[in-house]
């Protein structure tokens, strides 16, 4: 049995990552289970260097496989903020603040294309890591509209569902997400073991 490690104590997180690449000679093991409470610095540039400082100082610190994600919202019209500073846009680390200051940025401007970027990585004891990046397409709403989701979904509509990401269901937003997409792929991409096939 493998353990690997899941770098992240948010529980939908850990639900997301388990139904997608769980199987029966892996065991997964959060932070919290680990022990491991040490404060990573997420200081690079881009979701795909905050997930791979994650995964490796894990993976490096307790010599296991370790699996991270780091995602986002990026909006066009504001060059792509808040992109890696979404969870702490406002300053307050709040969704409603952080909304907040989304839609008053926003204010007069026309073009609302928006996307939620994911990218996952793996990392392992010798250095070696792989990643993957998934990403959806949106349009920032003025109004907020449904309860579910979390983060900036009531303002994330979805034009093919018709709906926000806060309207749907978790499983529907599923078929579709960022983090989804980058999971599927990244699965794509390790045998049963965890092993890296390409
Ligand atoms: P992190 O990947 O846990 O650091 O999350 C970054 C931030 O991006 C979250 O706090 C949310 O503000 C935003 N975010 C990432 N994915 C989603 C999503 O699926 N829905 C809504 N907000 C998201």
């Amino acid at each position: 049995m493998k353990t690997v490690v899941i770098a992240t104590n948010n529980k939908n997180k850990v639900r997301e990552f388990k139904s997608i690449l769980d199987n029966p000679n892996l065991e997964f093991k959060t932070l919290k289970e680990i022990g491991y409470d040490k404060e990573i610095e997420e200081n690079g540039n881009t979701f795909e260097e905050n997930a791979i400082i994650k995964a490796m100082t894990v993976a490096k610190d307790l010599n296991v496989i370790a699996i991270s994600d780091d995602s986002g919202l990026c909006v066009d019209a504001l060059n792509g903020a808040p992109g890696i500073y979404s969870a702490r846009y406002a300053g307050t680390h709040n969704d409603e603040d952080n909304n907040a200051l989304l839609i008053k940025n926003l204010n007069g401007i026309e073009n609302r294309n928006a996307h939620y970027e994911c990218a996952i990585c793996i990392a392992y004891p010798n250095g070696d890591y792989i990643t993957e990046i998934g990403t959806v397409s949106g349009i920032i709403i003025d109004d907020r509209r449904g309860n579910g989701g979390f983060g900036y979904d009531p303002y994330f509509y979805i034009p093919e569902f018709g709906k926000t990401f806060a309207e749907v269901p978790l499983e529907k937003k599923n078929t579709i997400s960022h983090r989804n997409k980058a999971l599927m792929k990244i699965k794509d991409r390790i045998d049963e073991n965890f092993n890296i096939i390409r």
